[in-house]
């Protein structure tokens, strides 16, 4: 038997992709794990606030939830993170459509309480990837095209800048978020209403973006304040501590509420400036002379958001299992958060989609 005929692929090396790995790995099997980015961890993305430092900024997601969260608990326990509550202690802040600042006495409270991750959600990707140590990983390597083989199993089209060829495998595991997939080019094509499901299924956050300010100091907390608070006037909707757990390394996060379109057009340092306005507002003139800022903008990440991810989202989505058009079964398995039945969207449905695709494979279903 050839090598091929056993080799699984994994696509996307996002949470999903990489816990997916992980477990065929630990199954004796042969993987390989493709990734379009240079860097593993999809929209998990966590960057150093200075050259050296060990306290990494979250520019993709902060938070889990151990109490409804049981597989991301088991990868914090089982990497040995460290994980700490999200700062709240302190009033919060509520600004109006005018500017106006209302001080609220309370502090913002999360329930259940959100957890964050010492060295940011980027240290769980980290940990992961160190375990793969029989995965053959293929950063910078788009997958253009996936094709069936008469002979049985599947070829995938890679392009790596401008060098092409086609990988044969046994099987494929897509992470992909559905409406990436949707767009992926497939001999046999996808039936119409199967692609129309999936490009129907919004990826979770992907319209989203961030802003970030690094610190001297925690002055709001030495204020009496959480450094939480809502805005009616924008542009950061929802502001919060994204210090570290000891607050030594001092910095804000924000969800910008401004649509994509809007953000294209003024550019990033036109929301930076405005952004630093606000935190001006709400927080005194020390908020507009960070050490550090920047824009994480994920509608124009190319492998996370469609052009349809920029419509804005009135609630979280509902989520399923995936359905494998039924030429493709045996040969294709769906993981990725979004074919998650329970916690889809979450960083928890990425591990939940991934473990029912191991569970399945490996049974031989
Ligand atoms: C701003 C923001 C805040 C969030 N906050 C939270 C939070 O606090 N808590 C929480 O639980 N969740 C949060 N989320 C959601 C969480 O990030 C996702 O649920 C999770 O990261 C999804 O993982 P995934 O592996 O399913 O998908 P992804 O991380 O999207 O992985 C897909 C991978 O496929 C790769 N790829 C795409 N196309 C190709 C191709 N053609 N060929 C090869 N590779 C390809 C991509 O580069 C990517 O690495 C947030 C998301 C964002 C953007």
């Amino acid at each position: 038997m050839s090598v091929f005929e056993q080799l699984s692929v994994v696509i996307g090396a996002g949470l999903s992709g990489l816990h997916a790995a992980w477990r065929l790995q630990e199954a004796g099997h042969a993987v390989m794990l493709v990734e379009a980015r240079q860097r593993a961890g999809g929209r998990v993305l966590s960057v150093p606030t200075s050259d050296g430092a060990e306290h990494r900024l979250d520019l993709g997601p902060s938070w889990y939830w151990p109490e409804i969260n049981p597989l991301m608990s088991a990868w914090v326990q089982r990497l040995g993170l460290t994980s700490y509550p999200q700062h709240t202690e302190g009033a919060s802040l509520l600004e109006g459509p005018d500017g106006a600042v209302r001080r609220l006495g309370h502090s913002w409270e999360q329930q259940p309480r959100s957890m964050r991750i010492a060295g940011g959600m980027g240290a769980l990707v980290g940990g992961i990837q160190s375990l793969l140590t029989q995965v053959q990983w293929l950063p910078g390597t788009l997958v253009e095209a996936l094709q069936l083989r008469p002979e049985g199993g599947v070829d995938l089209h890679l392009r790596q800048g401008e060098r092409r060829w086609v990988q044969h495998a046994a099987r494929v595991i897509s992470s992909l978020p559905p409406r990436l997939l949707a767009e992926l080019s497939a001999e046999p094509a996808w039936p119409p209403a199967t692609a129309q499901g999936w490009r129907r299924t919004p990826t979770w956050m992907a319209g989203q973006a961030k802003f970030v300010a690094v610190y001297e100091q925690a002055f709001w907390r030495e204020a009496g304040l959480s450094g939480a608070a809502g805005s009616h006037r924008g542009p950061m909707v929802e502001i919060h501590d994204a210090s570290d757990g000891a607050g030594q390394h001092a910095a804000l996060f924000g969800f910008l509420g401004v649509p994509p379109s809007y953000r294209q057009g003024v550019g990033e340092v036109d929301l930076r400036q405005q952004s630093l306005a606000q935190l001006a507002r709400l927080f005194g003139p020390q908020a507009e002379t960070p050490l550090w800022s920047a824009v994480q903008d994920w509608a124009q990440e190319p492998f996370t958001a469609d052009a349809l991810d920029h419509r804005p989202l009135s609630q979280h989505p509902v989520y399923s299992a995936p359905n494998v058009p039924a030429e493709w079964r045996g040969r294709l398995w769906l993981a990725g958060t979004e074919f998650a039945p329970q916690s889809g969207g979450f960083l928890e449905g990425a591990l939940e989609a991934a473990e029912q695709v191991a569970a399945d494979l490996l049974r031989g279903s």
